[in-house]
């Protein structure tokens, strides 16, 4: 089936959007400037596919970049989102919602001792790093090339995909001042984060991570990583901050960073966590947390933060996080990883690389493995481009920046395996053989 996209209405809408927001989106990486063309305008989504503005189906795997774990709109969602509308919108004051849902991320996620909503996850990690800031009294932080913390100011600095693919490699308007409290690590290299250590060790106030980098494709830690980053910090002073905003209750019931081989002091959430509703989340170790105010001295506030409907969105989700889901998920990512690589093999695609975890995948027209941000630029851009444009004329919806992560919900099944087998053959032929 080929079909030239957007449709019509997407192309109005989108004409008439670029005349009020910027770029006609709301946040850069919905625009299709990193793969050519005109965005397509969604109407409705519901389990796993969305329904554009022209009627037409697509298989969802971008899942609101991963917020959707359960799919688009699921029905026990929406229904305790319904129930909770008509109590009120926002009070500005607590209300029982928020500290049921704390409670229930707490269980899951036992290091989160103490914790706090906030909106977004730029937000939770913008915070952690002043409460790191605010314990230990130093400046400095360490991130990592092509790891995203969302885009507060001293977190823009090689900061992956979307940044990446609109060719800002620091932001406008960003001080250098600011910046220079960064300081930009690589991924999976334990020995220059030693040195970065051995340098500036006294005025490392954190090290904030993706326990699985999920915003340079996907990249999973090398086992000595994680562990020689707790060491490092442990023995010169520095907090961690596993990013999990992605990774949380996405991968599992909880965090990942603990399996991964990382004690983190200070955690992030987000997505999954708020079902599909703004939200975003750090705590962390009590004595670290109890900096925050009315406790301490580190100031954050937010008048909407544990806003009343992504708290009962939140306990509805995290209702029906059962290990038999998070098995089901598992399969699905399994099965739809060997499908792409059947796929590509078959349509004699090379190089194409997936790296898989769990639900996220990386998709790479590049030789494996990738394992930081400068593998991870080796990706055809352009391939991708083609491969894009394809899978979404044939309905399948993946994420416009090349390097973001593609996420599975658990509404794919058999018969969505099925279809986006079907619909990605013609997405492999249309890249057939080698660079061009
Ligand atoms: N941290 C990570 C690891 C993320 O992937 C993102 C967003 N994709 C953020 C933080 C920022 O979250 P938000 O877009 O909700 O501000």
């Amino acid at each position: 089936m080929s079909r030239g996209a957007p449709g019509p209405r997407s192309r109005r809408l989108g004409r008439r959007a670029a005349k009020v927001l910027v770029g006609g989106v709301d946040s850069p990486v919905r625009s299709f400037r990193s793969v050519g063309g005109a965005p397509v305008f969604f109407a409705r989504g519901r389990g796993a596919y969305l329904e554009d503005v022209d009627g037409r189906r697509y298989l969802d795997l971008v899942s609101s970049w991963g917020a959707n774990l359960l799919g688009n709109a699921p029905a026990a969602v929406v229904a305790a989102v319904r129930r909770a509308a008509p109590q009120g919108l926002s009070f500005g004051a607590p209300s029982p919602l928020e500290h049921e849902l704390a409670e229930r991320i707490r269980r899951a996620a036992p290091e989160l001792e103490r914790l706090r909503f906030v909106s977004s996850g730029t937000e939770a990690v913008m915070s952690a790093v002043r409460v790191a800031r605010g314990f230990t009294g130093r400046t400095k932080v360490v991130k990592f090339a092509g790891g995203y913390h969302g885009h507060s100011d001293g977190l823009l600095a090689r900061a992956g995909s979307g940044v990446a693919t609109q060719s800002l490699p620091d932001s406008a308007g960003v001080p250098r001042a600011i910046v220079a409290e960064t300081l930009v690590g690589r991924y999976n290299d334990p020995t220059g984060l030693a040195r970065l250590f051995e340098r500036h060790g006294s005025s490392i106030a954190a090290v904030v991570i993706e326990p699985v980098a999920g915003n340079m494709g996907v990249v999973p830690p090398r086992p000595d990583f994680l562990r020689t980053l707790g060491t490092l910090a442990r023995r010169y002073g520095a907090l961690t901050i596993a990013d999990e905003v992605i990774t949380g209750f996405r991968l599992r019931r909880g965090t990942v960073h603990e399996s991964l081989g990382l004690r983190a002091d200070l955690v992030t959430l987000g997505k999954v966590v708020g079902g599909g509703m703004p939200i975003g989340v750090y705590g962390g170790r009590r004595e670290v947390m109890e900096t925050v105010a009315p406790l301490g001295p580190v100031y954050q506030a937010g008048t909407l933060s544990g806003h009343p409907l992504a708290m009962a969105a939140g306990l509805a989700v995290l209702d029906r996080l059962t290990p038999t889901l998070y098995r089901g998920l598992a399969r699905t990512g399994a099965e739809l990883e060997a499908t792409l690589l059947r796929l590509a093999d078959e349509e004699r695609v090379r190089p194409f690389t997936v790296q898989r975890v769990g639900s996220m995948f990386g998709l790479f027209f590049a030789a494996g493995p990738i394992e930081d941000e400068r593998g991870a630029e080796r990706t055809d851009r352009a391939r991708y481009a083609r491969f894009f444009h394809a899978a979404l004329a044939a309905g399948v919806y993946l994420p416009p920046p090349p390097l973001e992560t593609t996420c599975v919900s658990a509404a794919m099944r058999s018969r969505e395996l099925a279809f986006a087998e079907r619909a990605l053959r013609p997405a492999f032929r249309a890249v057939r053989g080698g660079p061009r």
